[in-house]
């Protein structure tokens, strides 16, 4: 299954139309139309305004088009915990030290919740968009697995410091 098919199954499974999605989301209804056709592949913020939409999980759509699994997590993280994470890594990014305000730092799972990883502050980490990035660009199954255990292994040296 491809993402125009499961975005499509999603939709009519809602029993919402293509017109109706774009006035939902704000997506022309062309451009809708393209990413259901497989023609487009939806930018992070356009992904991010039909899994809220549709109400789907965003892990799923997120793994189908091969980005990172957090682009959602500003919608799932509780602020309190960001803040005291953000406050407890002095506001740096753990893996590179880009420091806030200078470079957008914010926080991520260290333990993604594909391998049972909590929104807890013990289990989230300071880091910056481009770091963020990085370590979640997968494709399959054993792409990502191979980034994560990389990244954990990394971020466990690095948070003996913080802890
Ligand atoms: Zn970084």
């Amino acid at each position: 299954m491809n993402f125009g098919e499961f975005l499509r199954s999603a939709r009519v499974k809602r029993k919402i139309t293509l017109r109706e999605l774009s006035e939902i989301t704000g997506i022309s209804f062309s451009q809708l139309g393209k990413i259901e056709r497989e023609e487009h592949k939806p930018t992070k913020e356009n992904l991010l305004k039909i899994i809220n939409s549709l109400e789907i999980d965003s892990e799923i759509p997120l793994r189908l088009l091969g980005y990172g699994m957090t682009t959602n997590k500003k919608e799932i993280i509780d602020p309190l915990i960001r803040y005291k994470v953000l406050v407890r890594d002095n506001f740096k990014c753990k893996v590179c030290g880009k420091e806030a305000p200078r470079f957008a730092v914010d926080v991520d799972l260290i333990v993604p919740k594909t391998f049972g990883g909590e929104v807890t502050v013990e289990n989230m980490v300071g880091i910056c968009e481009e770091c963020s990035d990085g370590r979640t660009k997968f494709i399959n199954e054993e792409g990502l697995e191979k980034e994560f255990l990389y990244t954990k292994y990394k971020l466990r040296n690095l948070l003996k410091d913080t802890n």
